[in-house]
């Protein structure tokens, strides 16, 4: 899979002739292949295709998997300098875009001196939003990844709720799920998986602790893992032994809030509408100062991406945008409850990537 085409045309649209591809994130939505932290990049043209640069410890890897790209090697002879300059002149490319949101300063210093010495003169552009623009809408391949991903942990959800009981730790059951999405097919991890029990689970980010799992508690798991370069993202609360009338009650509200949102979702709507939706339903439940974050946040190559779902988001939700619908009730040192599935928009609503059931489980 890769997405050269899709940049090109984006490239005309922002009279741009080539962006240069510095961050792990956007050289993989580009190009299909992964390479961590700094050891390539990616220049692609609107017109004279695309080029993969890495180093010798890459080649052969990249030369299998990519299509759609030139690879050249980087040596200590032939550094990037020397190569970006030669395909600058010879792709006549005088208005470059960089990604803005994530080169480090000393970077962009090295490269303006660079494209400035170039006696091709060429100028720099800001070009993360283009970047962050596309990659909002998913197609069908990006989907099929996304799904693979969520099934993989929904599955280590199904075993570790065998494995859920009193005097588990916290610690134990984020461990389990790890090994366990590894076990079935996941690359990674989307971020540590956040497990939280009784009065930690006020912390919407907590870290899992040495803490035992006890009767008459909430666990709070939310967990995701990378399949094929895409992310997954959800949470389950369940509760353990039995739960009193208010524990059930804010659960109730989570839940209702959370199809509130969703069947506010679709494509043309503000990710406000959205948020907006779901926040009435815990404000009317007497919660509205304990849902302390936003609705969703868009999830892709990244965990966390663009669209948001906040009250901040007013720009209207492309169609294929995958969001996270994942409202919470926070009551501090006491308990807390958050459900969050992740939903793909569409023309007339969205349709729900994930299929792990939400009904108040009490092991
Ligand atoms: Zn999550
Ligand atoms: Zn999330």
């Amino acid at each position: 899979m890769n997405h050269f085409d899709n940049i090109s045309a984006a490239l005309e649209a922002q009279n741009l002739d080539a962006v240069l591809l510095t961050s792990a994130a956007n050289r993989f939505y580009a190009s299909g292949f992964f390479i961590p932290g700094e050891d390539a990049v990616v220049l692609v043209t609107r017109q004279s295709g695309a080029c993969f640069f890495t180093d010798a410890r890459y080649t052969e890897a990249a030369a299998r998997s990519l299509t759609g790209a030139q690879l050249l090697e980087l040596t200590p002879k032939k550094s990037l300098s020397v190569h970006l300059s030669e395909q600058i002149f010879l792709k006549g490319i005088r208005r470059l875009g960089f990604e803005d949101a994530a080169l480090t300063v000393r970077n962009y210093e090295r490269y303006q001196k660079l494209l400035t010495d170039n006696k091709h003169a060429c100028e720099l552009v800001p070009a993360s939003s283009l970047m962050l623009d596309l990659r909002k809408t998913k197609d069908p391949e990006e989907l099929s990844a996304m799904e693979g991903a969520q099934r993989i942990s929904e599955r280590a959800l199904e075993d570790i709720l065998k494995e859920i009981r009193p005097g588990v730790t916290e610690k134990e059951i984020a461990a389990r799920l790890q090994y366990l999405m590894l076990h079935y097919g996941a690359s990674d991890m989307s971020f540590d998986p956040i497990v939280v029990s009784g009065a930690n689970g006020s912390l919407p980010h907590g870290v899992p602790s040495e803490k035992q799992i006890q009767a008459g508690e909430f666990v709070t798991m939310d967990f995701g893992c990378v399949y094929k370069g895409y992310c997954s993202d959800m949470t389950r609360t369940v509760a353990v032994g039995h739960v009193s009338s208010e524990m059930w009650h804010v659960y109730q509200t989570v839940l209702e809030a959370q199809a509130a949102g969703i069947a506010a979702a679709r494509a043309g709507v503000s990710g406000k509408t959205v948020d907006a939706a779901a926040r009435e339903v815990i404000a009317a439940a007497g919660f509205g100062p304990y849902f302390t974050h936003s609705f969703g946040h868009g999830v892709g190559v990244e965990i966390h991406e663009a669209p948001n779902a906040s009250s901040r988001s007013e720009a209207p939700l492309p169609a294929g945008a995958v969001i996270s619908a994942e409202p919470g009730i926070y009551l501090p040192r006491r308990l807390g409850v958050r459900i969050e599935d992740v939903i793909v928009l569409t023309e007339d609503g969205s349709r729900n990537l994930t299929r792990a059931p939400k009904e108040l489980l009490i092991l």
